[in-house]
């Protein structure tokens, strides 16, 4: 028999930061040599924001995206950004329009305003659901109102905060039970072009409930997608609803631009932590996202609380953080993913130190045993000091479990499966390659080791610790083995 070649170069990786990075593309992004140097940077998953471009311009960038990664021998995840139900501002007769405290603007149902105080929006029921005493926040925070009567035609709102505005700016009802579903036609229609793609992660805006994660994984497997599910936390529903939302999803990302709207500013550093830590509990990826390195957009350098976000995000637990405008438009992408990475590598020495977790809250009997299968390669590993700990296995799942037990023991993941390596790059601390056939795992130790030896620089004697999955290999006993550089 002999043994696989390792399609993966190691020398590739910038360093081995534990903590993810997803960045997502747009224009400033999007050219096959950008994409090239934004994965030499770091970058372990794209995001696709389905809020703008065609279905033509996501293709192309989809197809841009795995053939950069095929040339960069590395595998990388891809996630499509549901918009869900955004609301928005119409057109204004005249702008910007410059609201003062006190003053009176009426919300209608007409398609066009008839005068300069008038404001329409794309929210069609959005009269039948307003109440007297209901907060409407325009423009991200820029403005705010208070609704003061109601008609069938007609909502009157006072200003609460000035603020300017301009047409299409963002609509947000804190207060409002919404009938929309966090899935619209335009989500569905998008959701079923994903799953007939490769996509790694589908990720659903606004969501408020478990339901509603269930009806998208409902639609992605009965499309035959592998595809996993992301819930956005961006709704005080949401927040309601949390603990049954993480547990029926694939993954969460902690979405602070509209939660900054949707709820109190000032609670969004605790909220982030509570949902941080509730998916650690769950053992679900959770990613935090927006703002994080902004003035990058502009700047080569971010501002120092921006770097602080960054870092605390880390300490919190996040397993992956984003760059939204920063990559997408920004003038500096490349710089952007530079200085995460670096943000990334420094922060993650204060968690080292940090005890291992493990167990998970589950009742499934065989998660159980893989998951003290983990944590006693990672208890081996550290015993004798070896340099890395090499999983092996056809699923995603016992990466994550992996990922899960937050240890610092080096871990590459082999695996056959394309699919299964791309979901692993937004998983904390595991570094997937892509072999030609799992079949050839009996050889593997010594084939593995090596690969280490020759690109990992590893020395004689150093030693490495081998997993194999026991659900690929279950007339395998010896599940955990040892390896030393000859
Ligand atoms: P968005 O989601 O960029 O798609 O709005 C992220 C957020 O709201 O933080
Ligand atoms: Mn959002």
């Amino acid at each position: 028999m002999t043994t696989a070649p390792l399609t993966f170069d190691p020398r590739k990786i910038p360093d081995l930061s534990r903590t993810k990075l997803v960045a997502t593309v747009g224009p400033a992004s999007r050219e096959p040599q950008m994409l090239l140097r934004l994965m030499a940077a770091g970058v372990d998953v794209f995001r696709i924001n389905m809020a703008h471009g065609s279905r033509k311009e996501h293709d192309s960038v989809l197809k841009a995206i795995r053939q950069a990664a095929r040339e960069f021998g590395r595998p990388v995840g891809v996630l499509i950004d549901l918009a869900g139900p955004k609301i928005r501002l119409g057109n204004l007769l005249a702008e910007p329009l410059e609201l003062q405290v006190g003053e009176l603007v009426t919300l209608t149902r007409n398609a066009d305003p008839q005068s300069p105080t008038e404001l329409t929006s794309n929210y069609e029921p959005m009269l039948d659901e307003l109440q007297v005493g209901h907060e409407i926040v325009l423009a991200d925070g820029a403005a705010r109102l208070r609704v003061v009567m109601v008609t069938a035609e007609s909502a009157t709102c006072e200003v609460i905060e000035p603020g300017s505005l301009r047409s299409r700016q963002g609509i947000n009802l804190p207060d409002t039970n919404l009938s929309i579903s966090a899935l619209t036609e335009r989500d569905l229609e998008n959701a079923l072009w994903a799953a007939s793609t490769d996509i790694d992660f589908v990720s659903i805006s606004f969501v408020r409930n478990a339901e509603e994660i269930h009806q998208l994984k409902t639609l992605l497997s009965s499309a035959g997608s592998e595809a996993r599910v992301i819930a956005k936390i961006e709704k005080r529903e949401a927040l309601e609803n949390l603990q049954a939302i993480v547990q029926a999803t694939d993954g969460v990302m902690v979405a602070r631009g509209d939660l900054g709207v949707e709820i109190e500013l000032e609670k969004t550093p605790l909220v982030q932590k509570r949902i941080i830590r509730l998916c650690q509990d769950l053992g679900k990826p959770v990613i935090v996202a927006t703002q994080m390195l902004e003035s990058m957009h502009h700047s080569k350098q971010p501002t120092r609380a921006e770097v602080s976000d960054v870092a605390n995000a880390i300490l919190d637990g996040a397993d992956a953080c984003m760059l939204s405008g920063e990559t997408a438009i920004g003038s500096y992408p490349e710089a952007a993913v530079r200085m995460m990475k670096r943000i990334m590598h420094e922060t993650e020495s204060l968690l080292r130190n940090r005890a291992s977790r493990g167990h998970h809250q589950t009742a499934d009997q065989k998660i159980c045993m893989q998951e003290a299968m983990l944590l006693g390669a990672a208890q081996v590993a550290r015993h004798i000091d070896a340099r890395l700990l090499v999983l092996v296995t056809e699923h995603s799942t016992t990466a994550l479990l992996k990922s899960k037990q937050r240890d610092f023991v080096t871990t590459v993941c082999l695996t056959d499966d394309q699919k299964a390596a791309q979901r692993m790059s937004l998983y904390w601390g595991v570094v997937p390659v892509m072999i030609d056939s799992l079949r050839t795992y009996c050889r593997l130790p010594k084939s593995i080791a090596d690969w280490a030896k020759e690109h990992l620089g590893l020395l004689p004697s150093q030693r490495l610790v081998f997993v194999l999955d026991t659900a690929d290999f279950p007339d395998v006993l010896d599940t955990i083995a040892i390896a030393e550089i000859s």
